[in-house]
């Protein structure tokens, strides 16, 4: 047929650099491309089948791919796929797999033996829990304590290992003989998504917010792999996602009257949505509160009710 466009499969060269190279993640994990599925280019070839080649000029692809993400167009990001390696320890896995739009074929403890190896914690690495926020952690243990929790974390992961081995000698079934393995004990998997979803599992995952553990695996998938798979997407999304900031209306209305320098008028709003509650004297625990002095802080500004 004359009129048919010519089509080549779309490489990554800088991808195709580090296909099936490791990228370590904590002391034994890592994170490496098996394959992929297009690049920045494939989310301009998709958008344009929806907005047609008469916008060629006015939006360039750069422009065009910040525009996408910036507008949450978020079906020309899906045309593009990637498939991971991972090697992660279970309780991470845990927190993983939870994002439901990837397609997953993990190792099988039932018909191979446990993987042998287990998340191992330095003595400078022991978090201690967090008083404002009870999923979080907050400062280190001096290492005299983290060198005390370290040596009986080993004697742990060792007499676990030891019980499941001594099952196995016995005969005992393999889906069976692993039920007692520690949370810290090492999985792998195939992990294929595609980057709009990838870009959600990264923006939850690189948060501040997550684990450390969870985090360190997408903080390594964002910069090593998608950097170089997808860069101006990855550009657009760490500008109007990752570093970006949104205000609740409340915190609008509490920042307007902030920035007008009205005092009086700015702690009668935060009064009014409840943030300044006080238990025995001090400002009680509220959650909008602390996110939106996170934000101030971010800002290089600092409430005036603290
Ligand atoms: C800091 C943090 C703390 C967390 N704490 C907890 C916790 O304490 N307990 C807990 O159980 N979980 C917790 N989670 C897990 C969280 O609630 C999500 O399950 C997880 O982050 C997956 O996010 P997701 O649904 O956006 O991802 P995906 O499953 O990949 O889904 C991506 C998007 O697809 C859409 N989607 C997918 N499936 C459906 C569906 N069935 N119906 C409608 N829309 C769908 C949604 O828009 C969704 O945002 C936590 C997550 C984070 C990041």
């Amino acid at each position: 047929m004359e009129n048919e466009e010519k089509l080549e499969q779309i490489k990554v060269a800088s991808l195709d650099e580090i296909l099936g190279k490791k990228f370590p993640v904590l002391d034994d994990g890592f994170v490496r491309v098996v394959d992929y599925m297009g690049t920045d280019e494939s989310i301009v070839q998709a958008a344009r089948v929806s907005y047609g080649k008469g916008t060629k000029k006015v939006t360039e692809d750069r422009g065009l791919i910040r525009y996408l993400l910036r507008n949450r167009h978020t079906t020309p990001f899906e045309m593009c796929e990637i498939k991971l390696h991972v090697r992660v320890p279970m309780d991470a896995w845990r927190q993983w797999i939870r994002h439901r739009t990837a397609n997953v074929n993990e190792y099988s403890t039932r018909y191979s033996l446990a993987i042998d190896s287990s998340q191992r914690t330095s003595d400078s690495e022991w978090r201690m829990q967090s008083k404002d926020n009870k999923q979080g952690s907050e400062g280190f243990f001096p290492v005299e304590i983290g060198g005390k929790l370290t040596e009986r974390e080993q004697e742990f992961q060792n007499f676990a290992r030891e019980i499941y081995q001594e099952r196995l000698n016995l005969g005992v079934a393999r889906e069976q003989a692993r039920k007692d393995l520690p949370l810290s004990t090492y999985t792998e998997a195939y992990w294929k998504i595609d980057l709009h979803n990838l870009l959600n599992f990264l923006a939850l995952r690189m948060d501040a917010h997550a684990q450390f553990e969870i985090r360190s695996y997408a903080t390594t998938i964002g910069n090593e792999i998608v950097s170089r798979w997808c860069p101006v997407a990855w550009e657009a999304f760490k500008d109007y996602r990752m570093n970006s900031m949104e205000l609740t209306s409340m915190e609008v209305e509490v920042m307007k009257k902030m920035l007008a320098g009205k005092q009086e008028e700015t702690l009668a709003a935060a009064e009014k949505f409840g943030w300044l509650r006080k238990v025995d004297g001090k400002l009680a625990g509220n959650r909008e509160r602390i996110e939106f002095e996170e934000k101030l802080t971010r800002l290089g500004l600092v409430a005036p009710w603290k």
